[in-house]
């Protein structure tokens, strides 16, 4: 077993069978972060106790324990996930003094299952953005051509895991921020639908959209992390009660009888020519394997990026006026306290505090909440959200899942778009409507462009149905021209 290359169940099996200790799996990958990370900035903190915790997990193996199912695999955690005693600064000045005191949901259940967090991974601020340019922890550079992005927000996480310094990785999702990522850089990346994964002690942007995932390498080790993070929690009561499935042992390649969707208004052309030639040839893979391809018309998703800008903004707002400088984060360095007004204590410590991309958010966000507006604005994205919504329930009684490009475009070049918000908002055209709608959503890698830049194709199912979705993923992944390719930096 090659470890850089190692599967998450490789990894684990490995362990238990004491074929190899935990200690030197993580031992393995934090050189890695060492010697190679100093080119991706992916890392934003280390996890101070990894090799003790591993060394505890060998002590429990020797001793004959029974050890949960992601024994001694290294993950990297999204800053945006709560991690007891190390820092979580969801990528912003604000909160960079924030050492959380509990472990998110997500978290304590990899560390239920006996994974070791090597530390956490840098992401857009607050999640929002495409690039991961607007981090307070500067840029992430892609592994596949440095010069390029890693995607965003949860760009940290998919080029820590495109070059093997972890072996898994959780991202969050609110309008494509796994998705995309993983596609800009040649991995697995899964949100899940709204309501199976917990966002307890998840830094909150938009609650009614934001879902964690895992970013991983194939999809197996997908479904494996997803059996993991997924499940009803009492401490989040959007968490749904429904069981959760044996993803990984059910995964099947047989496309015989699937019925794959195409969206007629994402077919008008405008695509990059090398994400439309691995777009055909994904369609013409799948038919080759049995699949039949129907095509549907879902109109409302020309208005996805703009109700997906209204509604996130608007939760963004509400969610963000809690950082306020007075009980945890950041506060502005006041001489005299006594001396100054709310209202100069406030803004002050958010002038400073927030990046520009957060500030636009909140005063696009508070601008359509408030009252005037509100029903012009706010109540008409919610009623445009809901008919999308019924479109795509209506959409998948004639198909399984819904194929579409993740992105018009490969990675782009650090600096290109950062100063044209509207540029950058466009990114998310083909991946907000599945967040909107709360349905599980997917990127795999299927193609590779001219510049050598990898190329992720989407999968959408219908609520509850991440099985359908994990095995036309896995059908792609048997047959991916880009299986066995690797960044340069590894
Ligand atoms: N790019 C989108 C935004 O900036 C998506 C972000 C996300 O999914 N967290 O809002």
């Amino acid at each position: 077993m090659e470890l850089k290359f190692a599967s998450i169940a490789e990894i684990a099996r490995a362990v238990k069978d004491k074929k190899i200790s935990a200690k030197e799996i993580t031992t393995y990958f934090l050189n890695r972060i060492e010697s190679l990370d100093s080119k991706l900035n992916s890392f934003t903190a280390l996890n101070q106790k990894a090799i003790k915790q591993a060394e505890d997990l060998d002590v429990r193996i020797a001793h004959g324990e029974a050890v949960g199912v992601l024994a001694g695999v290294p993950f990297g955690i999204k800053e945006m996930l709560c991690t007891k005693g190390i820092q979580t600064t969801a990528g912003s000045k604000m909160l960079s003094n924030f050492v959380p005191p509990y472990d998110s949901t997500v978290v304590s259940r990899l560390k239920a299952s006996d994974s070791i967090i090597l530390g956490k991974l840098n992401q857009d601020e607050f999640a929002m953005g495409s690039s991961n340019e607007t981090s307070f922890h500067g840029s992430v550079k892609n592994p596949w051509n440095l010069d390029f992005v890693p995607g965003g927000s949860s760009g940290g996480s998919a080029a820590a895991q495109a070059a093997r310094l972890v072996a898994g990785s959780i991202g969050t999702d609110t309008g494509g921020s796994i998705r995309q990522p993983s596609s800009f850089c040649g991995i697995v990346g899964v949100k899940p639908t709204y309501g199976r994964v917990s966002r307890y002690g998840v830094v909150a942007f938009a609650s009614s959209l934001d879902q964690a995932g895992p970013m991983v390498s194939s999809v197996e080790d997908a479904a494996l992390t997803l059996e993991v993070i997924c499940g009803h929690d009492e401490m989040d009561s959007t968490t749904s009660q429904r069981p959760v499935p044996q993803w990984s042992k059910n995964i099947s390649t047989n496309m015989n009888g699937i019925k794959v969707g195409l969206i007629k208004e994402y077919m008008r052309g405008g695509l990059d020519a090398d994400v439309q030639r691995t777009f055909d040839e994904s369609i013409e893979a799948l038919k080759k394997m049995g699949a039949q391809i129907i095509e549907l018309s879902i109109s409302m998703t020309d208005f996805s990026v703009p109700v997906y800008y209204l509604v996130s903004g608007c939760e963004a707002s509400s969610n963000l006026a809690r950082y306020d400088g007075v009980r945890y984060g950041y506060r502005s360095d006041f001489k005299n306290l006594s001396s100054i007004s709310l209202d100069e204590f406030y803004g002050k410590t958010r002038g400073e505090g927030f990046g520009s991309e957060v500030k636009r958010r909140i005063m696009l966000g508070t601008y359509c909440l408030s009252s005037g507006y509100y029903d012009a604005y706010y109540l008409k994205a919610c009623q445009v959200r809901r008919l999308l919504t019924n479109q795509y329930l209506e959409g998948f009684q004639k198909c399984d899942v819904i194929l579409s490009p993740v992105t018009t475009s490969p990675a782009f070049k650090i600096g290109e778009r950062i100063n044209d918000p509207l540029e950058m908002y466009l990114n998310d055209i083909f991946t907000t409507s599945t967040n909107l709608a709360g349905l599980p959503g997917m990127s795999i890698p299927f193609g590779i462009s001219k510049q050598g830049l990898p190329i992720g194709m989407q999968i959408t199912a219908k609520h509850y149905d991440e099985q359908r979705m994990l095995n036309v993923a896995a059908a792609l992944e048997s047959v991916s021209p880009v299986k066995g390719l690797k960044p340069y930096v590894i």
